[in-house]
């Protein structure tokens, strides 16, 4: 049975959060951190837990918002995150897709069965260059276990095995320019991090994105939220299931550097660059 006292449920999160740090070592001494702040409840959630543990694990934080360009949407993100990062007294550095690849997300969405397509390739391209830009040493992303079991079960239903390397709670340095991802609420769920957010009064952006409907994943969430629904505690079974049946290691893979852009890749052209060059073809 979960807390429903405000402090209890606060010491919850933390304990949680901090348990998946110590557990898997996702933070060392002196580590310059980025938080992938968007200002949705996950993320201004890992950046009010990293702050609250930079003295006692001994680590520096900078945030780093990306505008994909999704009209009425992002605008009231960036903010959610301006506010959120100017409370705590954390630097923001803001990228934009517009600035960054000439055309918003709104422009190219109907370009692609799903504009989360372009929009997940973009953004985790971005994040990277720019973390990679400001010399940190991880990006701490705002990934719950909800976000991880359907991320799992989408690439298991796909058979894109090469994908499993993907999981787990820290994802290692394999290139030196690919900055190593750490998802310090690997283990909370989607719905206690909303509670976090409103028993704590946080000023998130709880807007849903108006193109989620169109992806492979709010199908796939539905199911599991019914499927918890039904039966508690399912969510976090899968995620054991698939933490001691797959190796979260991502070694065996050859990752080299896009030719066009410099940008870490396993391919000769990085799908980004790719991608930008069908955009320039089709609009
Ligand atoms: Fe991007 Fe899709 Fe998420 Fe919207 S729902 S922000 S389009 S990945």
């Amino acid at each position: 049975m979960k807390p429903v006292d405000r402090s209890e449920f606060n010491q919850y999160i933390m304990k949680t959060a901090r348990d998946v740090i110590q557990d898997y070592n996702l933070i060392e001494p002196n580590d310059r951190i980025a938080v992938g702040l968007s200002g949705g409840k996950d993320s201004v959630l890992t950046l009010h837990l990293l702050v609250e543990l930079m003295e006692e694990f001994d680590f520096e934080l900078i945030a780093v918002s990306i505008d994909e360009g999704v009209s009425g949407y992002r605008g009231e993100g960036i903010i959610a995150a301006r506010t959120n990062a100017a409370k705590l007294g954390i630097e923001l550095v803001e990228g934009s897709f517009k600035k960054e690849y000439g055309f918003t997300l709104d422009q190219v969405s109907k370009l692609y069965q799903s504009a989360c397509i372009p929009c997940g390739v973009f953004r985790r391209q971005l994040l990277n260059k720019i973390s990679s830009e400001l010399g940190v040493d991880k990006l701490a992303t705002g990934h719950n276990l909800d976000d991880e079991i359907q991320s799992f079960l989408m690439s298991f239903a796909k058979a894109d095995f090469r994908r499993f390397s993907k999981f787990g709670p820290m994802l290692d340095r394999i290139h030196p320019n690919l900055v190593p991802r750490i998802k310090p609420l690997w283990k909370l769920p989607e719905k206690d991090v909303g509670i976090w957010a409103v028993m704590n009064n946080i000023d998130v952006h709880f807007a849903e994105c108006p193109y989620s409907h169109t992806s492979l994943r709010s199908k796939v969430k539905n199911y599991l939220n019914e499927m918890e629904g039904s039966r508690k505690g399912t969510k976090l079974s899968i995620l054991e299931s698939f933490s001691k049946t797959f190796k979260f290691e991502r070694k065996e893979i050859i990752i080299g550097q896009c030719k066009l852009c410099s940008e870490p890749s396993s391919l000769n052209v990085c799908k980004a660059c790719e991608m930008v060059e069908d955009i320039k073809n089709r609009i």
